[in-house]
Parts: C-alpha cells; structure tokens; sequence
C-alpha cells in the first residue's frame, strides 16, 4: 500500500452550473466506443448499454449543475466552538483524466466562529456536490475545504481525502488498494501546527 501526501494551497472554486447534459450525445459516443473496441453495439447484452452509461455519467456529473456552497447553511442558536470533525464521509467521483471512477473516504474537521456549525449532512452534500464532477482528487479535496472556509467563515478547515483510482489500480502498475491521500488546510490549521496534528490524529486515529 502507497501514500501520496500533497498539500494542497488555496484557490477559488470554479463557476457552478453546466447545462442539462444531453443523454442521446453521450450514448453516441459509448456506441462509438463499443465499436471501437472490436463489439457490436447491435448483440443483445450490449443494446441498452449507451443509455444507461449515458444515464450513468449524468448522475456522475450532477454536481456539475450543482450550487455547492448552497449547501453550507449553519445551524441556528448554536453556541459550539470546540473542534467539530466528520469522518467517513463516502465520496465516489470521476477522474478527469480517464473517466474511471475514484472512490474513498473525505474526513473534514473545522474550528466554528461564533458557534456557526454545519450539519452533518449538509458537509456530506457539499463533498458530494463537488465529487460529482469530473476532477481531480487535489482538487475536490480543495474545493471542498475553501467552499466551507468562505461561506461557513470558520477559524479553521482542514480536508483530508483518501481515495482509490481505478485508473490506476485496474490498469498499469496494478497495485490494488493503493490510496492517494490529499490534504487542504486553511486558517487556524494552517497557522498551528499543534492544532493541525491534533486534527490530523483524530481523522487518522493515530497519535505522532
Ligand atoms: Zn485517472
């Protein structure tokens, strides 16, 4: 098993909201695939398949028409202020690279201001609204972290993603069950490096 560790630096979000995606254009391709590959896109097994992969990358992509930080709505009358960390969260995306599917585990743990905190739900949407995109995973793992930062207006985000690319443990080297770890850390976390180790411990449940 491998680890990558990258540390990833602030940068705006890019512009939400793509137009409706157009199913018959997608199942055209996949048919042109099919036929690529030496199949007949006519034999039985294979006639519904550019609909439903059509349907599928629609799904895959939603968040592409997706108000992320719509999401990022706090909580009223809450007087929290201690370190809040969600774990676990499951994300399942697609690498813009290869349109192959990395899935994993997004960890986000944030500092609140004047006892704004966020369901958990809501920060499941948010990393969900930015895994539905063709991506890269430094990228969501960014994405997510500033969204938060700059809505939710925290003392401290910190993201942490570990992720296994298909395209990478079905093919090539094959090393099967490698995880890429990515990390955002804006604010407070940046700024402490106790703070930061403190998180980083209770997300990987290992002490330094
Ligand atoms: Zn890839």
């Amino acid at each position: 098993m491998s680890a990558k560790i990258t540390n990833i630096k602030p940068k705006r979000s890019r512009p939400n909201r793509a137009p409706a995606p157009d199913l018959d254009r997608i199942a055209q391709g996949v048919r042109l695939i099919l036929e690529g590959i030496g199949e007949d896109p006519q034999r039985e097994g294979l006639r519904d398949t550019p609909k439903r992969v059509a349907e599928m990358y629609a799904e895959l992509t939603a968040g592409l028409r997706e108000d992320a930080s719509a999401h990022v709505v706090p909580l009223a009358g809450d007087k929290h202020d201690e370190m809040v960390i969600v774990k676990d969260i499951s994300i399942a995306s697609l690498c813009e690279h290869h349109l192959a599917p990395f899935v994993g585990k997004c960890h986000i743990a944030y500092i609140p201001k004047n006892g704004n905190i966020l369901g958990v739900s809501k920060l499941a949407r948010l990393a969900e609204a930015f895994a539905r995109r063709l991506q890269l995973q430094e990228r969501l793992t960014s994405e997510i972290a500033n969204t938060l930062f700059t809505q939710l207006q925290p003392l401290g985000v910190m993201v942490v993603i570990e992720a296994e690319h298909t395209c990478m443990t079905l093919r090539g080297v094959k090393k099967s069950g490698a995880l890429t770890v990515t990390s955002a850390v804006l604010g407070g976390f940046r700024k402490d490096p106790r703070t930061r180790a403190e998180a980083m411990a209770l997300i990987t449940g290992k002490t330094s």
